[in-house]
């Protein structure tokens, strides 16, 4: 869920997954179908670095509880 598509953070339209050229190289990019504005990958990656060290530090919050319940013997 919410990977085939991504929302503009200005306009909140639906973004599409394009191939742009420049120079001899090209790129692929999300560009909003509404109002144009573009992510590049880079970006994209950069936030996604982001997101997993803030969801794994809450995972390692969570975990100790969890953990003391796997290891207590129920039989
Ligand atoms: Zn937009």
């Amino acid at each position: 869920m919410g990977k085939e598509f991504t929302k503009c953070n200005r306009c909140g339209g639906i973004m599409i997954y394009e191939k742009i050229y420049y120079k001899t190289e090209h790129f692929w990019v999300w560009k909003c179908v509404y109002c144009g504005e573009y992510i590049d990958q880079v970006i994209l990656d950069n936030r996604q670095i982001q997101k997993s060290n803030r969801e794994k530090s809450a995972k390692n919050n969570e975990e100790p509880k969890y953990r003391s319940y796997l290891d207590t013997p129920s039989v």
